[in-house]
This record gives C-alpha cells, sequence and structure tokens, in this order.
C-alpha cells in the first residue's frame, strides 16, 4: 500500500512542542549535520559501499540546499562514520531488533544523526524519529531506511536517496504535508498549502482542501514517488532550524 511508504515511529508534535518552536525560532541558524551511518547487512545483502553512502550524503545536501527545485533550507551533511555489521537477523527485521541495533551501532549526542540501512520493506521504506522524543529515549534516536532506496539502488520509483531526504526531515523536525488533512495547524508550516491526504504516484494536479493553494504533491514531506519529489519550502526550512535550536543543538 503506497500511502504507508514513509512512516514515523509514533505521531506528531504535541502543542507544547509546538511552543517551543515558536520560541526557538529567532535563535535559528545554519545547521551542520555529522552523520555515523550504519550499513546493516546479510552476507552479500545489503553490504552497501562507502561510495553509496556518500551518494546519499550528496542527495541530502542537494535536496535540503534546493538544488533539486526548492528553498535552501541551510541545512548541510557530512558523512563523519560509516561501519557495516553483518547480522542477518537485524537486516531482515530491523523494526524487531531495532533496540538491540541502536544499543550496539548508535553513536553521538542529538546533534548527531545516526542512520541504518537494512531491508525494511516493501511497503515501509522508512522510520525515524523526531527531535522532541531525545530527551525520553536518547538511545533510539535516528532513522532507518531501506538499502534498496539508496541513490541509483534497485528500489524504483523510489531510488533516488528521497527516502532518506524525507525521513531525515522527520529527524529535523518536519511532519508530513497532509498532516491533519484540512484542518489547522496542519503540518505547522504556513507556506505549505493544505492537502486532505497523502498524494500517491505523481498526480500532475491536485486540490483537496478548501485553502488557498494547490496541493504540495512534490513536497519531499508527501508520499509521492521519488520521481515526482523536488522540493522543501522555506516555512519548512524555519521550521528545521528552530527544531535544532530547540532540540539538537549544543
Ligand atoms: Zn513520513
Amino acid at each position: 500500500m503506497l500511502a504507508d511508504l514513509r512512516r514515523t515511529l509514533t505521531d506528531r508534535f504535541g502543542t507544547s512542542d509546538e511552543h517551543r518552536l515558536d520560541a526557538s525560532l529567532r535563535r535559528a541558524g545554519r545547521v551542520n549535520v555529522p552523520v555515523r551511518f550504519h550499513v546493516v547487512h546479510s552476507g552479500g545483502r545489503g553490504r552497501l559501499s562507502k561510495a553509496a553512502a556518500r551518494r546519499q550524503i550528496a542527495t541530502l545536501n542537494a535536496a535540503y540546499g534546493g538544488r533539486k527545485g526548492g528553498a535552501d533550507t541551510r541545512v548541510r551533511f557530512r558523512l563523519a562514520g560509516y561501519d557495516r555489521t553483518d547480522k542477518p537477523s537485524w537486516f531482515h527485521h530491523p523494526r524487531r531488533y531495532e533496540g538491540a541495533m541502536k544499543r550496539r551501532l548508535r553513536k553521538g549526542g542529538r546533534g548527531t544523526l545516526n542512520v541504518f540501512t537494512a531491508a525494511v520493506g516493501t511497503e515501509v521504506l522508512g522510520f525515524a524519529t523526531f527531535p522532541h522524543q531525545y530527551k525520553k529515549d536518547p538511545r533510539m534516536d535516528g532513522v532507518t531506511i531501506d538499502y534498496r532506496s539508496l541513490p541509483q539502488g534497485p528500489y524504483k520509483p523510489f531510488n533516488r536517496g528521497y527516502t532518506a531526504v524525507h525521513e531525515i526531515g522527520h529527524w529535523l523536525g518536519l511532519l508530513h504535508t497532509f498532516e491533519g488533512g484540512c484542518l489547522p495547524p496542519g503540518d505547522g508550516v504556513a507556506d505549505t498549502p493544505y492537502e486532505a491526504e497523502p498524494a500517491e504516484g505523481c498526480p500532475d494536479y491536485r486540490d483537496t482542501c478548501p485553502q488557498r493553494g494547490d496541493d504540495p504533491v512534490h513536497n519531499f514531506m508527501d508520499y509521492a514517488h521519488d520521481t515526482c519529489m523536488r522540493e522543501f519550502t522555506a516555512g519548512q526550512g524555519r521550521r528545521i532550524r528552530a527544531a535544532w535550536a530547540a532540540y539538537r543543538s549544543r
């Protein structure tokens, strides 16, 4: 089912979390994210090279830098670590063994992005934790993506590396563009129009809510195919930088 392709572990920010973001906006600056890349594999399956990790980082920088078509969010990523673990049980069941996998491999503090690759599945391509969850459960912090979804991977039409772009969007504090449907506050971002439900495939045009603006079907935080995705908005960049100041800086 396409609508569930990219999910988060839990639901949206609470009202107090949203207020904390608003209060942090004026402290928000540029964000530089060190990335620890953990390849979990089963023998030759899923054994991604360091070059593949570098291509994923390059895709992140292009997407978050506005070079695919949207706004520059002023977030940049650099590869700070790369390791491989041959563990078939973790590789095939990254949700079931998430705790064990992260306890063993996770490194760094609240501002370090840990990316895990494994066989997440064909119905769900990735999962992530939100910044406001870090304090309660720091050991579970991070993003897990399917190893076939990386740039040039075999998982067409989800093989441009945008699963990582999307999941890391959650890790940085973004919600889906269809969050809450047509009801305020939606995704908490002013310049992403309201959207009643996720976009599937790549619709030419959609306008599912009475508020102004067509559905943001090309946004990285919708559910369209990778071939359809190309942008973040300036408002999403501001929300990310506020979330960083509130939850991930220092
Ligand atoms: Zn998502």
